[in-house]
């Protein structure tokens, strides 16, 4: 059955008029959903007895189970969510200053391969539907609502590639994105891609606010092919001649991550590479300290080491952030509780 979930607000409208009903209901609907999230087709007291009896009869409204939840002392929330048929996949709050953010997943497991990544380590089962990524977020929510705390921020940068199931994503993001839904601004959604090129282009045709961030990890083509096997489809120029495209045609600021690894990624070199690669790009770079996974050799760069890679990238003009470390005492790194679950 198809979860109710899984309709943007359009799709609900036309699932309502074939269905012999007004459209103008579906706003209704998605009130009980998002604002009020209710989870039950019987608790939306000003929606029909017929129109609940063919919902209850055709779509599901069943949230996502939770498995499991680990809390580090910063406050970041991993949880462990079972779908439907039994997938596991996960999704992560975190507090950051300018608010509440869910890092959701949009693929059971990951196809990319990234040498680093723990989702990487179990291989795609399947994408994620709409409804299962925006579920991610609104169970977030409800576990916000009990501290009257807002889920203001959504980064598509769990498990999976987004450009790998973009449709999909796509609608989740309308819908998260929808006034009617959960409303985070398009400002305050970004999504992440390994460097899926067509992907890029694709999204540049979109007239979308949505942030674009792109996992670069290294700014050459010898390592980033060692790191990351999709560098050897779509090498660094090619990628960049994409991104430039991107934002000459959107007019927005580029995001890159750029994980901190000890000894691999976060020399001199890199950074002179880095400035070069970015040079007369709108864009700034990340850099983010390594969570460990225990079965990579990889491990974090040093504080100090970190702080000194920040340090030149800015002297040499290079917009930078250097992000705090997150959820270091739990399974923080993307993929890490699936993977234990699993074992
Ligand atoms: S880092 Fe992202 S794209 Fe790479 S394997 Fe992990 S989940 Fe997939």
């Amino acid at each position: 059955m198809t979860s109710i979930y899984d309709f943007s607000l359009k799709d609900l409208e036309d699932y309502l008029l074939e269905k012999g009903f007004k459209p103008f209901h579906a706003k209704q609907i998605f009130r009980w959903l998002y604002d009020k999230r209710v989870s039950d087709f019987d608790q939306m007291s000003d929606i029909s007895k017929k129109m609940i009896a063919v919902f209850k009869e055709e779509l599901t409204i069943d949230p996502l189970v939770l498995k499991e939840m680990q809390e580090s002392k910063d406050g970041t929330r991993k949880y462990l969510f079972e779908l439907q048929d039994g997938c596991l996949i996960e999704s992560v709050m975190m507090i950051f200053d300018y608010g509440y953010s869910a890092c959701v997943s949009s693929q059971v497991g990951c196809n990319m391969g990234c040498s680093f990544c723990a989702s990487g380590l179990l291989k795609k089962q399947r994408d994620l539907s709409p409804g299962e990524i925006v579920l991610q977020a609104l169970a977030i929510q409800k576990d916000l609502d009990n501290y009257g705390k807002r889920l203001g921020n959504i980064v598509v940068m769990g498990t999976g590639e987004p450009f790998d199931n973009y449709d999909n994503v796509m609608k989740a993001l309308s819908i998260i994105n929808d006034p009617y839904g959960l409303e985070i601004g398009s400002r305050h959604i970004s999504i992440s891609t390994c460097g899926v090129v067509p992907g890029i282009r694709r999204f540049a045709k979109e007239d979308l606010q949505y942030n674009l961030a792109i996992s670069l990890h290294a700014p050459n083509d010898e390592l980033r092919n060692q790191l990351m096997p999709i560098n050897r489809a779509y090498p660094l120029d090619v990628l960049m001649e994409a991104l430039r495209e991107y934002a000459f045609v959107s007019n927005r600021r580029l995001t890159f991550e750029y994980l901190l690894l000890k000894g691999v990624n976060d020399s001199k070199n890199e950074v002179r590479q880095i400035k070069e690669l970015l040079n007369g790009l709108n864009a700034y770079i990340n850099l983010i300290p390594y969570n460990k996974v225990s079965e990579k050799d990889f491990e974090t760069s040093s504080d100090e080491n970190a702080l000194r890679f920040y340090d030149l990238l800015k002297k040499a003009g290079v917009a930078v952030t250097l992000r705090q470390k997150k959820g270091e005492d739990i399974d923080a790194a993307c993929g890490q509780l699936r993977a234990n679950h699993l074992k």
